[in-house]
């Protein structure tokens, strides 16, 4: 059975992976315009370094940024547990007997049937 509405917290556990992995990119963006040389020196073609740290800059920044505001989000605040989703999604009846069963409930206490999700 799906809620209308996503219990809050729900990208918590995704902003807590997505978050580090943003703030360890930035050390990639920092390395950039040495890769960019490195290449372009290689095959022998120009590149204006500047434009390419200016550009690579802006990533580190933009990438801490998003980094630190999804650790904030992820790590803090009010988690996702078994009794605000109870709340949110309340006790519900077998469909086949019309026992009321708990939210998580994956059969029915009384019938055995399979409760469908
Ligand atoms: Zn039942």
């Amino acid at each position: 059975m799906m809620t209308d509405k996503l219990p809050k917290g729900t990208f918590k556990p995704l902003a807590k992976i997505v978050g580090p992995v943003t703030l360890w990119m930035s050390g990639g963006w920092l390395l950039y315009p040495v890769l960019v040389e490195d290449i372009y020196v290689a095959i022998g073609e120009t590149v204006d370094v500047e434009e390419v740290r200016l550009f690579s800059y802006i990533m580190v920044a933009v990438c801490i940024g998003v980094g630190l505001l999804l650790m904030a989000y992820g790590f803090t605040g009010q988690k996702i547990n078994e009794a605000e989703f109870a709340i949110i999604n309340p006790a519900f009846k077998c469909p086949y007997c019309s026992t009321e069963l708990a939210h998580d409930a994956a059969t029915c206490l009384k019938c055995n049937k399979r409760i469908p999700r």
